[in-house]
């Protein structure tokens, strides 16, 4: 029996326009996850607001993650040094990081591997 978690979010189209990159990986294979356990290589699409719709991004991104510090200087992760619960990040991009906390909500495309072990 597998078991499965509702997220009162609501999860809207994908924005076609020229602000939005064409997403490159089917979208039926998109779903949410928590931050903390998104891995390398998973597609991420979108956070959630604060009216809890989806935030896509311009463009997707793979993660690849990195331990938090709140002192790492890039000028991003101080943002979250206050905040009350633990973070990760998600992402380096060449000097500043992705930081989130780690219980907010990501829609994302799990890579294929990860696709393949969660249907098991
Ligand atoms: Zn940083």
């Amino acid at each position: 029996m597998k078991c499965f978690e509702f997220f009162p979010v609501i999860v809207t189209r994908y924005p076609q326009d020229e602000d939005h990159a064409p997403i490159l990986e089917d979208e039926v294979h998109a779903r949410i996850y928590y931050a903390e356990d998104v891995c390398d290589g998973d597609l991420i699409l979108a956070s959630f607001s604060d009216d809890r719709r989806s935030d896509y991004f311009n463009d997707q991104y793979p993660a690849s993650g990195y331990a938090y510090s709140p002192d790492c200087g890039c000028g991003v992760c101080c943002h979250l040094a206050n905040h009350p619960g633990p973070v990760v990040v998600l992402a380096d991009w060449g000097g500043w990081c992705d930081p989130w906390p780690a219980n907010a909500l990501a829609l994302i495309i799990p890579t294929e591997e990860r696709q393949i072990r969660e249907k098991g």
